[in-house]
């Protein structure tokens, strides 16, 4: 497979679910759109990015602890946030096929065609005209660009087009037990008011002092208008999020301190520098004085992974207001109160998963002379590989599966591992390849003999011999968070 056409998207499905990274939700139902389960070696990567994101954001910065908020909020939150009357997508529908898309999607669309056409004047001046649109919120002017580009619907393929009209992201739902007691409650569509909310309970128990952070890592829920590429756009999704209180007109310093970290945690993982890049936000969400996005570089095109944006003191202010109840900070260093400032830093887990995924998923060509041959490798970061290692008897007989087990039950209680003993070795070796497990330990005959074992490496495909008490250390120091975690040290 080529990492640069309009395959890389199906290959990178169809891996994920042959080998149970990610599944289409409800499948046997026929699915539900743009939602998506991971399965058993998809939470486990799931799961090794969290704990990356955790131990660098958490537990490396004494100024940054980590809560865990409910999803369901005061219904009064989303008043107070803006969400319930400003967190909308601008949405244009197709009167032929029924369709309905994000108009400024259809214009992005229109632009890239025009980029591969090689019109980049004509994608310059879009550009332009989308970014003015966006800025004044204008929604005719969106609509008049959709007809001047002669943009069509690509399902009915007509142009035939109903106003740009605003449509309102958040699910929600009742709570209560009877339809006339109950509230409208809200799917929180950002784990980041679950933060607010317990900006002063956190300062005051965990005796906080400005600048500190709380982060955080949750679902949200967002009833996209269009859900497309796979999960880069879901209805449900994950975010890991960061809130840092700082004094206010500090906060650029802040900001411009999170860009660079945050690029540097993606970079440590492994993907080339010329896939990521910085993009500035034409007109920041009006919560923001400065917004930024990291953007990867898919074979698709550029999409927005991580969000950073300097927050002001809106928040806080906003909830202040609407609750009556005091969020404040004495500054003891000014002998000031004052409301923080607030930097933002948001990844979405699922789009860094594709990221880390897409990535390492590496088709190769082994063929010699004499003999074609290739192989699926998953080039994963080793402390990110689901299986740390794979325990593999060559044979099913002669007390090599009870040889193997001996050394299984040993290593399982520290690493995550797998035991195989079905099919030849070779094909053994490539199913580990395909899921990403860095090492191999392979239990012979010789094994029997002298207690040595062969380790083959996944990516150089290299065996060694080893002694078996040695196995543990090298896994160990293979798969070592510290490998990962050293670059973050002060
Ligand atoms: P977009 O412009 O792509 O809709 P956004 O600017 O609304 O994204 P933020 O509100 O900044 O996104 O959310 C922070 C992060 O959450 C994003 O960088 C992205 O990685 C992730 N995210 C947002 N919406 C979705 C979604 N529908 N599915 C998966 N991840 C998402």
């Amino acid at each position: 497979m080529s990492k640069n056409n309009e395959d890389f998207l199906k290959s990178v499905i169809s891996h994920a679910k042959e080998y149970g990274f990610v599944f289409p939700s409800s499948e046997i139902y026929d699915g539900l759109a743009a939602v998506y389960d991971y399965g058993q070696l998809g939470s486990e990567l799931k799961n090794n990015l969290k704990t990356y994101w955790w131990k660098t954001m958490v537990q490396m910065n004494e100024n940054i602890i980590g809560i865990d908020s409910a999803i369901f909020m005061h219904p009064k939150t989303w008043k107070a946030s803006g969400h319930v009357d400003g967190f909308n997508d601008p949405m244009v529908d197709n009167k032929d096929s029924k369709k309905r898309y994000r108009a400024d999607q259809l214009l992005e669309d229109k632009i890239e065609r025009y980029r591969k056409d090689k019109k980049d004047d004509r994608a310059d001046k879009l550009q332009a005209d989308l970014d003015k649109a966006i800025q004044e919120d204008d929604l005719t002017a969106l609509g008049n660009l959709i007809e001047e580009h002669q943009i069509a619907c690509p399902v009915s393929g007509t142009r035939n087009w109903t106003d740009v009209r605003q449509f309102n992201l958040m699910f929600s739902t009742q709570m209560g037990a009877t339809s006339e007691g109950a509230e409208k409650v809200y799917l929180r569509p950002e784990s980041a008011q679950g933060i607010f909310l317990n900006y002063l309970n956190v300062q005051k128990t965990g005796r906080m002092k400005i600048p500190f952070g709380i982060a955080q890592i949750g679902k949200a829920f967002r009833n996209e208008v269009i859900a497309r590429q796979f999960i880069i756009r879901m209805r449900e999704f994950e975010q890991m999020e960061l809130q840092f209180f700082v004094r206010p007109g500090t906060e650029m310093e802040w900001y411009e301190k999170w860009k660079e970290l945050r690029l540097k945690w993606h970079l440590a993982m492994g993907g080339p520098k010329e896939n990521y890049r910085f993009h500035d936000h034409v007109k920041p969400a009006h919560y923001a004085n400065a917004a930024v996005d990291i953007e990867y570089k898919f074979p698709f095109g550029y999409r927005e992974i991580e969000g950073i944006h300097s927050r002001t003191d809106f928040d806080l202010k906003q909830h202040m207001e609407f609750s009556g109840k005091k969020l404040q900070y004495f500054d003891p260093e000014i002998k000031q109160s004052y409301i923080p400032y607030v930097v933002e830093t948001s990844i979405g887990l699922d789009r860094c998963f594709l990221s880390v995924f897409g990535h390492a998923l590496t088709h190769e060509d082994l063929s010699t002379e004499d003999k074609k041959d290739s192989r699926v490798v998953l080039k994963l970061h080793p402390c990110l590989a689901p299986i740390k290692a794979a325990v593999l008897p060559l044979t099913r007989k002669d007390g090599l599966p009870e040889k193997a087990r001996e050394l299984m039950n040993k290593l399982k209680l520290d690493f995550s591992m797998q035991y195989d003993e079905r099919d030849s070795i070779g094909k053994r070796y490539r199913r580990q390849d395909a899921i990403g497990t860095p090492l191999c330990i392979t239990v012979d005959h010789q094994s029997l003999e002298d207690n040595t074992v062969t380790i083959r490496h996944r990516d150089s495909m290299e065996q060694e011999r080893v002694a078996l008490e040695e196995v543990e250390r090298i896994i160990q120091e293979k798969t070592d968070w510290k490998n990962l975690l050293k670059a973050f040290l002060d």
